[in-house]
């Protein structure tokens, strides 16, 4: 499997390395794309949130001019706050027909509830996140193991009490659609 990680606002340089270097121990290869600016349209002044959506489609534009082969999802890494629908906020989204996926850093930063920034934590917590919405982006629904990478995360602190693996029955599920990761 390929995939392109595309950085959209401002980031540490180092964070597309880590999602590059976390998803390519699943055997998933992945190519570091130029940033894209976060698309003002995309801000919801009253919420002080940004579109998951929007940010999402913001890429489709961008593929005309700077990605031809369409056919290689792009994971957008993300700084802004997303929000989703009738959702408070989402730390990330997929839509396998737009080859899309985004996981947002914002609430997975220590930070964001007042406490101490913690590199590792917050590098755990992006590999989490961001393979979980690989794990959907290939088809998983979630998982009712908690320790299971596919479980569901209300908050960041369900999202420290998973593995950033896949159980054994989500492994056999992606690999009865032909999927092999790790
Ligand atoms: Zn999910
Ligand atoms: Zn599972």
């Amino acid at each position: 499997m390929f995939l392109r990680i595309v950085p959209v606002g401002n980031l540490p340089k180092e964070t597309a390395e880590i999602v590059k270097n976390e998803l390519e121990n699943l055997n998933i290869k992945c190519r570091i794309m130029p940033k894209l600016s976060v698309p003002q349209e995309a801000f919801n002044h009253w919420r002080k949130q940004y579109n998951a959506e929007i940010v999402m489609n913001s890429l489709s534009r961008a593929s005309e001019v700077k990605f031809i082969d369409k056919s290689i999802p792009s994971l957008l890494i993300t700084d802004v706050d997303l929000y989703y629908g009738g959702l408070n906020f989402v730390f990330g989204l997929e839509d396998p027909a737009k080859s899309c996926a985004i996981v947002s850093l914002s609430r997975l930063r220590p930070e964001f509830y007042d406490e101490r920034a913690n590199k590792s934590l917050l590098e755990e917590r992006i590999a989490k996140e961001v393979i979980h919405e690989i794990g959907h982006y290939l088809g998983l629904g979630h998982c009712n193991k908690s320790d299971c990478v596919m479980s569901f995360s209300p908050s960041v602190y369900d999202v420290d009490k998973k593995q950033k693996s896949f159980c054994e029955d989500c492994r056999i599920r992606l690999m009865t659609k032909g999927i092999s990761l790790g």
